[in-house]
């Protein structure tokens, strides 16, 4: 594995788009500058389902997604159209192992019709790419980034998603550049 590790998409239940995914494939490719594609059948979110919470467990769809890609030469982005939840919090936007191969982000509360709102396909991809980013992001090791611009920002909520950058600082953006492969042991 190397620096330029590519990207590989998973989709997590079969109702995200091929298309929404090969677009979002397109503008992560961009901005890590590496390759980035889709993976073939999607991974049933079942498992995952907390009956109490309604929603699925994210750290759960990490464990499982490290477990099957534990020798890929990619990193690996895990895309659901259903709500994620870690315990300590009502829900998460996503949820990324530090330093390691995977990362995963839900569409739910990306869309505008969680909210009322009538559906806008540019701000839910849009989103989308900021939150895969910032997941991505914490994959190269990176922390949150008090650059309310970057990336990297800690947004709980859509409106500081729509405020913030689908870019890295500076400061960011050289540590996702000269970061090497990661090991195959790490997490
Ligand atoms: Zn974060
Ligand atoms: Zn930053």
């Amino acid at each position: 594995m190397s620096a330029g590790d590519p990207i590989w998409i998973q989709s997590v239940g079969d109702t995200v788009p091929l298309e929404f995914l090969d677009s979002l494939a397109a503008r992560l490719a961009r901005v890590f500058g590496r390759s980035c594609r889709v993976l073939g059948p999607s991974l049933d979110p079942a498992p995952f389902y907390d009956p109490d919470r309604g929603q699925y467990w994210s750290t759960a769809i990490l464990r499982h997604l490290a477990a099957r890609f534990s020798d890929a030469p990619a990193r690996v982005l895990g895309v659901a159209d259903v709500d994620l939840f870690v315990p300590v919090l009502t829900f998460v936007f996503g949820e990324a192992q530090l330093e390691g191969r995977c990362a995963v982000i839900s569409l739910c509360r990306l869309r505008e019709e969680f909210y009322g709102l009538p559906p806008n396909p540019e701000r839910l991809l849009e989103r989308a790419v900021k939150e895969a980013v910032h997941e991505l992001g914490h994959t190269f090791g990176l922390r949150h980034c008090r650059d309310w611009r970057c990336v990297m920002a800690s947004t709980h909520a859509v409106e500081r998603l729509d405020l913030k950058e689908a870019d890295f600082c500076p400061a960011c953006r050289r540590v996702v550049d000269t970061a090497g492969g990661f090991s195959a042991d790490a997490r």
